[in-house]
């Protein structure tokens, strides 16, 4: 209970990415009835990054759950910007193949930018290209990156308004901070982005009705920085010495003054693979309402 007895709610992504998942298994479900095959996700592997092998199989077997088709193409770590570059032209040709995705991080003499740029934008399930990220600026439609994305969908899903509030998004990268700052400002917050160069974190934090803190930093965020009664939302995943994981949010002391949190984990780590299906679901619907010659 809140200072203000303000009850603490969980938000839960497990429960709520469960759900997803079971509409989704429907909806791909009508997607073959109607159009005779089921949408595709292929990913791409570089190298033998521990992290980043757990993420894809992760991410094979949620698509094989809900009955999409899942390809996860192995290169080594030796392979050339340009064999990649190629890969990918020759998978956005491909019709059977609705999402693509290049798991990061890609080895250092590979210019990350460069082969998320070549992804097709009609395929982007992760959302990084370029052309997807300035219509998310835009406010237009556009395939949006996984992890804000179920940020949005969880709030949306508890009715937690973001239309007038002040947040504070702690992270600016590409991948989270970003993009996650431009929903939060299309759907109608005040929003203010801090970073490692940020002054005073406590006191932009302090003000905020909501937080998302995405910078990856294990107790980052601590009760004296945030308001009563205030919505935490703990994007961060950091694996302790100990092999604990845990996100950048002191639960225990912070927990106490909120009115809402995610736990990590179990919070919005699930969401993001469900996002990843409904994208890949998505550009396969997109595609299929294209006209055909
Ligand atoms: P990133 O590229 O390393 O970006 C981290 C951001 O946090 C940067 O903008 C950095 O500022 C900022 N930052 C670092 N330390 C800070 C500090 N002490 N105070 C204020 N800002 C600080 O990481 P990312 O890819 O965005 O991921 C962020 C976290 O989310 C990581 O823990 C990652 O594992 C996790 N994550 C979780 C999911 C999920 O599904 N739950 C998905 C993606 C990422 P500068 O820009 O100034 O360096």
């Amino acid at each position: 209970m809140s200072v203000l007895g303000v009850a603490m709610s969980l938000l839960d992504g497990k429960a709520l990415s469960k759900k997803i998942l079971a509409s989704l298994a429907l909806q791909v479900e009508n997607f073959k009835n109607q159009y005779g095959r089921v949408p595709g996700l292929t990913v791409i592997l570089v190298g033998e990054d521990p992290a980043s092998a757990v993420y894809v199989r992760s991410k094979h077997k949620s698509c094989e759950k809900i009955g999409m088709k899942s390809e996860v193409l192995r290169f080594s770590d030796q392979i050339t910007e340009d064999q990649l570059i190629e890969k990918i032209a020759s998978l956005n040709q491909d019709a059977k193949v609705d999402g693509i995705l290049v798991q990061l991080p890609l080895p250092e003499h590979i210019d990350t930018e460069s082969v998320l740029a070549q992804v097709r934008y009609e395929k982007d399930v992760d959302g990084f290209h370029p052309f997807n990220s300035g219509r998310l600026l835009r406010g237009q439609d556009a395939m949006v990156p996984c992890t804000p994305l179920g940020v949005m969908e969880l709030l949306a899903a508890h009715q937690i308004a973001v239309d007038g509030k002040d947040a504070v998004v702690i992270g600016k990268s590409n991948i989270v901070g970003k993009p996650m700052a431009a929903l939060l400002m299309n759907a109608g917050a005040t929003v203010s982005v801090c970073h490692s160069k940020t002054k005073d974190l406590a006191t932009y934090c302090r003000h905020a009705d909501l937080i998302v803190s995405a910078a990856g930093r294990p107790n980052l965020l601590t009760e004296d920085m945030v308001k009563d009664g205030a919505v935490v939302i703990d994007v961060g995943i950091n694996r302790l010495d100990s092999g604990i994981l845990v996100g950048d949010v002191q639960f225990d002391e912070v927990s106490k003054k909120c009115s809402w949190i995610t736990p990590v984990p179990g919070g919005v780590g699930p969401m993001t693979i469900a996002m990843l299906l409904k994208n890949t679901l998505k550009a396969a619907q997109q595609f299929e309402s294209l006209p055909k010659p």
